[in-house]
């Protein structure tokens, strides 16, 4: 069986990376359309520019708004003809990110990802998800290569809502099981093969960081300090993360998570806080999982403030006919829930959605 590993070129983290952007974007690039929301330009806009323009690259901006739909990448794609830029940045979080690689992808292949929240494992990954206008999932694209160059300035990171950290822990905390599940079961993963036992590390690594950091790291960003805990989870929600889902697999925690997008009642929520529901189900699905790690994920998650139930998500009014409905939809042609090893029914997912909400508001009324 082929084994594929793939990566970024480069990744650079730790407060004040900002300041040193034109450093290490110069040798890519002297011409860079910057694909960000005006919140970001206005947060960041001045600081990147002027870093830029000390290393003698010049930067073009491109606002967008709302999701990474196919009309904005159009548009972006129009921007960089236009200027003729030779590298695309995309600033902020995963939409911005998405949609300039996709840009970058059409016209010059050089991209940069400057996240500025940890929301989320996009930065590091060759993948666009995109959406429609209205938030609804509309497929994905796979590019050649991962970003030549991630950089993360950990001191933005913490300037933003704490929830945006946290969200990233969901969608990085599911990497380890969903890396598991799909190795055992010697799936393909996105990258292109069957996990290395590299990628399988570093998703459990992922885990194994979040578990320890979280809980402290949650409470220092929310003061907005930068702290050896607060750069390790910045590190598994971008790196590890990223890394882990892409060349090791995912499975039934990201069916669910995309799947949820079809109600509307879930829009509000973060991608990562639909994976933690997600991971959830997951759990109560998968029977290699012992009951007190199902409940150590369950309750470090009440902990750091992610979604257990589904009324967390908007849907605490949902009848169980809906969950089947739903269910049936997370187990249609070409589900990543099934990359596991075992055959995962309809019935088995209904089985583990209504299993997972049940546990979430028990531990949720212990806690
Ligand atoms: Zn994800």
């Amino acid at each position: 069986m082929i084994k594929v590993f793939e990566a970024p070129r480069k990744y650079v983290q730790g407060p004040g990376a900002l300041a040193e952007a034109g450093k290490w974007v110069a040798p890519l690039g002297k011409k860079a359309l910057a694909v960000w929301g005006a919140r970001v330009k206005q947060q960041v806009g001045e600081q990147l520019t002027a870093s830029l323009a000390a290393a003698g690259v010049e930067l073009i901006s491109f606002e967008c708004a709302g999701n990474c739909t196919r009309s904005q990448i159009a548009a972006g794609v129009e921007s960089a003809r236009a200027a003729n830029v030779d590298v695309v940045l995309g600033v902020g979080g995963g939409r911005s990110i998405d949609m300039a690689k996709a840009i970058a992808w059409e016209t010059c292949q050089t991209v940069v990802s400057i996240p500025t929240v940890a929301s989320n494992d996009a930065p590091t990954s060759a993948e666009t998800v995109y959406y429609t206008e209205d938030g609804h999932m509309d497929g994905w694209a796979v590019w050649p290569a991962n970003p030549d160059l991630v950089l993360v300035d950990t001191q933005v990171v913490v300037e933003a809502p704490v929830e945006w950290l946290i969200a990233g822990m969901g969608d990085a905390l599911a990497t380890w099981f969903e890396a598991e599940a799909a190795y055992k079961g010697r799936r393909t993963a996105i990258a292109g093969g069957v996990s290395t036992v590299t990628a399988l590390k570093l998703a459990q690594l992922c885990y194994e960081m979040l578990m320890e950091n979280g809980e402290q790291a949650v409470q220092d960003a929310a003061l907005h300090v930068v702290t050896p805990a607060v750069e390790r989870v910045v590190e598994a929600n971008t790196l590890l993360s990223g890394l882990g889902f892409e060349s090791s697999g995912v499975c039934t925690a990201h069916a669910v998570a995309n799947g949820l997008t079809v109600r509307k009642e879930t829009a509000p929520c973060s991608h990562g806080a639909r994976v933690a529901f997600g991971l959830a189900t997951q759990l109560c699905l998968d029977e290699d999982i012992t009951q007190e790690e199902r409940l150590r994920v369950i309750d470090w998650m009440i902990a750091v403030g992610l979604p257990v139930t589904l009324e967390e998500l908007g849907l605490g009014h949902i009848t169980r006919n809906e969950i089947m409905d739903l269910a049936g939809q997370f187990v249609g042609a070409g589900s990543l829930a099934h990359n596991h090893v075992q055959a995962v029914t309809a019935y088995d997912m209904f089985s583990a959605l209504v299993a997972a909400d049940a546990l979430g508001h028990q531990r949720r009324a212990m806690n």
